[in-house]
């Protein structure tokens, strides 16, 4: 069995799959081995965890505990999947090439970045692209919404049960998204748009401070304090590996027979991010990456 992927899902199903006997492989990633958990700080709803705990650190320890039931970590890409038939070949960027008769997705997907160079050193210092996980660091502040679609709607309404004031910040003059949600966040009291507006740079040493917004009409600069930025603006799941031979939706997310994790091709199967555009926690990934490797330990029991 072979899991591509090294998040909440890849790890937690690499567990259960390990304590199965089926002595799994994870493809873990070259550069990103941890999945996006890597790039944050402060966890604080990952059950178990009181007083929360640091997204590598959370990580770490969920490799340790795949590799304590025999899972072997491959610090590699997978470049190439060749995923129908009995035997699937996975070759890597390495050169190695593995053989399985079961395989887990679990590439999880990319929140889309406004790119700019602050946003990155600032991520999880008031940088961030999840109102769920983080919206609670921000009570009584004042922080903005970059976006103008349904999830940039929905991030800048939760965040007004934590925050003084919310500024959505948007290029166009008018939302993408729906009327009904568009208006929900006009007639909030909490929240203001500063419409044709983008943001220029992000301010801060350590912390966000503040933005630089430009007018996108006539390209004049202005100086909003806030100690918080949530980047709304899309994620794209990390499917091109597997398109045209696993099916995937419109938006490139992996297709499964819920509630199981099969995907339309046998013995192959997916989890987490990669399938979900609805949930987008570490513990969901990590449940589907539990019901991935049982899945998978059924289909390969038939196969005896
Ligand atoms: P990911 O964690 O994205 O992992 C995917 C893995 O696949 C990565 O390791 C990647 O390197 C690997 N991969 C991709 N392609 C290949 C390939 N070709 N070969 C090998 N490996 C490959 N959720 C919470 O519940 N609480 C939080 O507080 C929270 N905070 C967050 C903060 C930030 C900054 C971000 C970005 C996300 C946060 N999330 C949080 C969301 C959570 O991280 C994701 O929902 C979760 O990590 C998804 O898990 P996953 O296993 O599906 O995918």
């Amino acid at each position: 069995m072979i899991i591509i992927g090294s998040g909440p899902a890849g790890y937690t199903s690499a567990v259960y799959a390990a304590r199965a006997g089926l002595a799994p492989v994870v493809i873990a990633g070259s550069v990103t081995a941890g999945g996006a958990l890597m790039t944050t700080t402060e966890v604080e709803n990952f059950p178990g965890f009181v007083d929360g705990v640091q997204g590598p650190e959370l990580m770490e320890s969920m490799r340790a505990q795949a590799e304590r039931f025999g899972a072997q970590i491959v610090y590699d890409d997978a470049i190439r999947l060749q995923l129908d038939g009995d035997v699937k070949t996975i070759e890597t960027g390495a050169g190695a090439t593995y053989l399985a008769r079961a395989v887990v997705l679990t590439m999880g997907s990319a929140y889309r970045k406004l790119g700019l160079p602050e946003e990155e050193r600032l991520s999880g210092h008031g940088v961030s692209w999840c109102a769920t996980c983080d919206g609670f660091f921000f009570r009584e502040q004042e922080i903005v919404v970059v976006g103008g679609g349904d999830s940039a709607m929905e991030e800048a309404l939760f965040l007004t049960r934590f925050a003084s004031k919310v500024t959505v910040v948007h290029r166009r003059d008018e939302f993408r998204a729906s009327r009904i949600m568009a208006q929900r966040v006009l007639d909030d009291p909490k929240i203001e748009v500063a419409w044709n507006s983008e943001v220029a740079a992000i301010l801060g040493d350590e912390q966000v401070t503040g933005l630089t917004l430009r007018d996108t009409i006539t390209g004049a600069e202005r100086t909003l304090d806030s100690t918080g930025v949530f980047v709304a603006i899309g994620h794209d799941p990390r499917s091109e590996l597997v398109t045209g031979q696993v099916d995937t939706d419109a938006d490139g997310y992996v297709r499964v027979a819920h509630p199981s994790t099969r995907t339309n091709l046998a013995g192959v199967f997916a989890a987490g991010d990669l399938v979900d555009h609805t949930y987008r926690q570490a513990i969901t990934a990590a449940g589907t990456g539990c019901a991935a490797a049982q899945d998978a330990q059924h289909y390969l029991s038939s196969l005896a």
